[in-house]
C-alpha cells in the first residue's frame, strides 16, 4: 500500500491524499488551500495525478478545505464514488455551492479564478454516495479494499476514516475535534493494530484552556458587549461554531434565562441552510442534546434571534439599534458579509470583536488577532479601536494533549504516524511528543511524498 499527499503538507488546508491499494486508487479528501494569496493560488493549479485514474473518492467530512477541490476532480473525468457520511454530502453540496458564489465575487473583485461552476458541482453530487458510520464497505471487483468510517467529533458528520487492504491498515483523522463539544459526540477511540495513521496536527504545539465553561464565558463577553452599549461581532465558520453558539444561546436565553433579549443577527445564508442540516440528523447528536431535543423542538432558534438571507436583510442590520449581535461569516474573515460589518464597527472602541476560531495565516482575521492596525480591505484602511477577543477552547480542534491521548489510547499503539494539517512548528511538536511520550515515530509529510506503508 502506498500513500502520496497532495496537500495540508506544512499548512493547515488543501487536504488531499492518495491511497493505491490491492491495484485501487482511492483519494482521502480533495480540499482548497486557504488562507493568503500564494497558497490560494495552487488551488489553479493542475491536480498532480489524472482524476480519471481514481477509483473512489472518501471524504472525511464538509470544510472547504477537504472538500473544495471535489468538482475539479470530476471536471477532470473522475467518473467513481464519492463516499461519506450522509451528513458529510449534505454539508459539502452546500459548502461547494457557497464557494462557487465566494470564487465569483472574488473574480469581480480581484480578478481570481472561478474553478468550477453550478454545473460542476451538480455532476459532483451525483457521484455522492452515502456511506454512513460503522457501516463496512468492501470496495473494488473482488472487495480487496475495506473502509469504514468512525466519529471524528469534529464538525457534524465528520469522520475518520480507515483503509484495509493487502494485511495493512492506514487511518486517516481529518480533523479530530475538541474534548466536550456541544451537540456532536466525543472522538471514537481508534481502532487497534494501525500501520500507519495521517494525523492532523492543528493545535499541536498548544493546549486549549482547561475546565473552561463555554456558556459562562459567552455569558460575560455578551453582558459586557451590552454593558458598553456596543456591537459584538462574532466572525463564525457557517458551520460547526455557528449551530454551537445558536444551541448555546438558545440554552441561556430561552431555556435558562441568563441573558438579556438583545437582538441577535445571523447574518450567513450558508450557515442558516447547515442549520437545517442538524435537523435533519438528531441520530447524531450527543446525549445531552438529544435529551434537550426533547423538551425544546428548536435546537438553534430564540427569541431575538433574526435570520438574514438577503442581502437586504443583513443591510437592515445597520439600522438597528446596539447593543447587538452579529454573527457572520466568513471564520477567518477573509471574505463574506463579517467584513462589511468590520469595515463598519472595528474602530469604535464601544465595540468587540470576538473570535471562536482558528485564524490561519494571511487572513484579515488572524492580522487584526495579531494586533495589526490599521487593516485594509476593501479598499479602506481601518483603524482597529475595538476590543479584540478570542476563544480557543471553542475550536473544533484537538490541542496537543488530546491528540496525544487520541493516539495513545487506541488499543495497540500505531506502528508510523504521519502528521499533516498543520503549520511546521506544532506538527513538529507532535513529532517530539510522540516519540518522546509513546515512542511511536512520527514524520511531518512534505507535498508529493509517498510512503510505502
Ligand atoms: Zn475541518
Amino acid at each position: 500500500m502506498n500513500i502520496t499527499f497532495f496537500g495540508a503538507a506544512r499548512v493547515v488546508t488543501g487536504s488531499c491524499s492518495l491511497v493505491e491499494a490491492g491495484g485501487l486508487r482511492i483519494l482521502v479528501d480533495c480540499g482548497m488551500f486557504q488562507g493568503g494569496r500564494e497558497l490560494e493560488a495552487q488551488n489553479a493549479e493542475p491536480l498532480p495525478f489524472d482524476p480519471a485514474t481514481l477509483d473512489a473518492v472518501v471524504v472525511t467530512h464538509s470544510h472547504l478545505d477537504h472538500v473544495g477541490r471535489l468538482p475539479l476532480l470530476v471536471k477532470g473525468g473522475f467518473k467513481g464514488s464519492i463516499y461519506a457520511t450522509p451528513a458529510t454530502l449534505e454539508l459539502a453540496g452546500l459548502i461547494l455551492e457557497d464557494a462557487v458564489s465566494v470564487m465569483e465575487h472574488n473574480a469581480i473583485n480581484y480578478g481570481s479564478p472561478v474553478l468550477y461552476s453550478d454545473n460542476d458541482i451538480t455532476a459532483t453530487m451525483a457521484r455522492f454516495a452515502p456511506l454512513d458510520y460503522y457501516e463496512d464497505l468492501e470496495f473494488g471487483a473482488s472487495k480487496k479494499v475495506k473502509i469504514k468510517l468512525r466519529d471524528a467529533g469534529h464538525i457534524f458528520g465528520a469522520a475518520f476514516a480507515e483503509i484495509v487492504s493487502e494485511g495493512k491498515r492506514v487511518v486517516f483523522s481529518g480533523d479530530v475535534g475538541n474534548t466536550k463539544m456541544p451537540i456532536i459526540r466525543e472522538t471514537d477511540q481508534l481502532p487497534a493494530d494501525i500501520d500507519a495513521l495521517v494525523c492532523e496536527s492543528t493545535y499541536g504545539d498548544r493546549l486549549h484552556e482547561r475546565e473552561f465553561d463555554r456558556q459562562g464565558y459567552i455569558e460575560k463577553m455578551v453582558k459586557e458587549a451590552i454593558d458598553r452599549g456596543g456591537t459584538l461581532m462574532i466572525p463564525s465558520f457557517s458551520l460547526e461554531r455557528t449551530q454551537e453558539l445558536l444551541y448555546d444561546l438558545n440554552d441561556l436565553v430561552d431555556r435558562q434565562k441568563r441573558l438579556p433579549r438583545v437582538p441577535i443577527f445571523l447574518d450567513s445564508p450558508l450557515a442558516i441552510k447547515a442549520t437545517a442540516v442538524y435537523r435533519h440528523f438528531p441520530q447524531y447528536y450527543d446525549e445531552a442534546a438529544t435529551k434537550l431535543l426533547k423538551m425544546d423542538d428548536d435546537l438553534f432558534n430564540f427569541p431575538g434571534l433574526k435570520m438574514c438571507l438577503s442581502r437586504e436583510d443583513s443591510k437592515l442590520i445597520n439600522s438597528a439599534p446596539s447593543p447587538k449581535i452579529i454573527i457572520a461569516g466568513a471564520g477567518m474573515m477573509n471574505g463574506g458579509r463579517i467584513i462589511y460589518h468590520a469595515l463598519r464597527y472595528l474602530s469604535d472602541p464601544k465595540n468587540t470583536l470576538l473570535f471562536i476560531g482558528y485564524q490561519a495565516h494571511g487572513t484579515l482575521g488572524r492580522k487584526i488577532l495579531d494586533g495589526e492596525s490599521p487593516v485594509h480591505f476593501l479598499g479602506e484602511s481601518v483603524q482597529v479601536h475595538c476590543q479584540v477577543k478570542a476563544i480557543g477552547a471553542l475550536s473544533a480542534h484537538a490541542d496537543q494533549e488530546k491528540l496525544l491521548d487520541w493516539i495513545g489510547g487506541a488499543p495497540t499503539l500505531p506502528k508510523k504516524v504521519y502528521f499533516n494539517h498543520g503549520e511546521p512548528v506544532p506538527a513538529e511538536a507532535m513529532v517530539k511528543l510522540l516519540k518522546d511520550e509513546l515512542g511511536v515515530k512520527g514524520t511531518v509529510v512534505d507535498l508529493g511524498l509517498k510512503v510505502k506503508v
